[in-house]
């Protein structure tokens, strides 16, 4: 049965030359059923949630139905995987449905994850379990929620088939929504077999996505990747003032558009360190917390080494041009985390001695074990004089007092009054995180009991991350000791 209206798509991508993918279907699934329905981003993007719910719809979010318009393809991308360059990995169990323009006029991707192998899929069987399904679909939501962009999942079915990992586990398909699935990667994999013509292809195609503006500048590779370098140093600014690990920074997870992209061993820190690392396959630590910033860098002079010939003729020249661009990363960065965290601690104006004041507090935030989260949260309370909340987070609270006495006489030239002050605090820094125990035990219920209240529950409360709690709300709270979770898998 069909209700409601169909998608409409438009394919720019499966208009590029052939070689930069693979067309093919989705393997149909056994027994869909839709899990979940994301219908607020249905609405934005201009698809009828009537029609997603229908026999039709939730078929098509399945892999078992292909609406007219669809083009599926399977995109080609490389990467550098821990450091490693890897020169062919490409979408081994994704599909892209095809692109949709929003009521606002964005191009959006709709694609499919777990459904079914491809011609990249290696020895991957193509297929998603149904836990890191919805883990990608909480933590997705809840950085949607914080206004860090990101890949969103418009829904989750379970396909009613078993997929093997270690154990036989349900399987699912995600619904993923992107302003475009194009990496680091895509053009590594290009460049890596020196196809100019591809490379050139694919960055008209780019811009004209993603920097429309960079089409006029005189020089639109260069022009185009200094765009990515300033989205890409934004972005992990957010993380950071978030307290999140991505946990597989590698450069086919790092998006052109400057979203997000691949929620898998990703992770938020509990109490603050630098060197925290959950993703169990990173044992060097490579993606820790503190390392994020330079491996972004990291990621875009790859980037830049693809665009190289696209910027100049003059190998020289194009060097120097590229390491310009480059090095607008720091800066960018550090604009972002410096205004970031001045907010953060509710000053509205920067002066000087301030950088000091938030690494000092960071430093007795390690020392301590305190809380990231709740640190940020709980001054709020402070600035209105309640200090026990956030003392109580530091083993040795005075180290917070004496922190505090600074910050405070700081405070009181920077203007406001405390309530305004508090407010702005409390519109920055999050009550509740998609904390890991909280999202592995709604995935343990998902999993092994059918349960999804758990999870439905769980992505309430990320959807409204700033909103105030009562004392001792459950989701606000780090782990109990025997609640902690120690390391996360993809
Ligand atoms: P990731 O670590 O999730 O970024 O994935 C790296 C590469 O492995 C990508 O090319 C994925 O498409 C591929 N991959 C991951 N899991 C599977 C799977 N179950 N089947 C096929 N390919 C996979
Ligand atoms: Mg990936
Ligand atoms: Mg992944």
């Amino acid at each position: 049965a069909e209700a409601g209206t169909r998608p409409a798509f438009d394919n720019a991508y499966a208009r590029l030359p052939e070689r930069l993918f693979a067309r093919l279907a989705p393997t149909p699934v056994k027994a869909p059923r839709l899990l979940r329905l994301n219908e607020a981003l249905a609405e934005r993007l201009g698809l009828d949630p009537a029609w997603l719910r229908s026999e039709a719809g939730i078929a098509m979010l399945a892999g078992n139905h292909l609406p007219p318009g669809a083009e599926p393809i399977a995109q080609a991308y490389a990467g550098h995987q821990f450091g490693h360059f890897v020169p062919s990995l490409g979408d081994g169990r994704a599909i892209l449905l095809g692109e949709v323009v929003t009521p606002a006029g964005d191009r959006r991707d709709i694609q499919l994850k777990g459904s079914g192998p491809t011609p990249f899929s290696r020895r991957g069987d193509g297929r998603a379990a149904l836990g890191p399904v919805l883990r990608e679909y909480l933590v997705g939501e809840a950085m949607a929620a914080f206004g860090i962009p990101t890949t969103r999942a418009l829904a989750a079915v379970a396909t009613g088939e078993y997929v093997f990992r270690e154990d036989a586990l349900p399987g699912a398909v995600l619904t993923r929504i992107a302003a475009s699935h194009i990496r680091v990667g895509t053009f590594q994999y290009f460049a890596a077999r020196r196809d100019a013509d591809a490379l050139r292809a694919l960055l008209d195609h780019a811009i004209a996505r993603h920097d429309p503006a960079a089409a006029e500048a005189a020089n639109p590779a260069l022009a185009f990747l200094a765009g990515v370098v300033a989205r890409q140093a934004a972005l992990v600014a957010r993380w950071m003032l978030v307290g999140f690990i991505h946990g597989v920074m590698n450069t086919d997870n790092c998006t052109i558009s400057g979203e997000t992209i691949d929620y898998g061993p990703c992770a938020f820190m509990d109490e603050y360190d630098a060197g925290t690392v959950f993703s169990s396959i990173d044992h060097q630590g490579r993606y820790a917390y503190g390392n994020q910033p330079g491996i972004a860098h990291w990621n875009l002079a790859r980037l830049a080494e693809c665009l190289l010939p696209l910027i100049s003729a003059r190998e020289e020249e194009a060097l120097e041009q590229a390491r310009a661009a480059l090095g607008g990363f720091a800066p960018a960065f550090g604009a972002a985390w410096r205004e970031g965290l001045l907010a953060k601690i509710g000053l509205a104006r920067e002066e000087d001695g301030d950088e000091a004041l938030i690494l000092d507090l960071f430093e007795r935030m390690a020392a301590n074990r305190a809380d990231f989260t709740l640190t940020f949260r709980r001054l709020a309370d402070a600035a209105e004089g309640r200090a026990e909340g956030v003392r109580a987070l530091f083993a040795e609270p005075a180290a917070f007092d004496a922190w505090a006495e600074g910050w405070q006489a700081r405070a009181a030239r920077d203007g406001r009054d405390p309530a305004e002050r508090a407010a702005a605090m409390r519109a920055v820094n999050p009550a509740v995180i998609p904390r890991n125990h909280l999202v592995e035990e709604a995935l343990a219920a998902a999993v092994e009991r059918e349960d999804l209240a758990p999870f439905e529950a769980l992505l309430a409360e990320v959807s409204r991350p700033f909103a105030e709690r009562p004392a001792g709300d459950r989701f606000t709270l780090p782990p109990r000791e025997e609640e902690r979770v120690r390391a996360t898998f993809c």
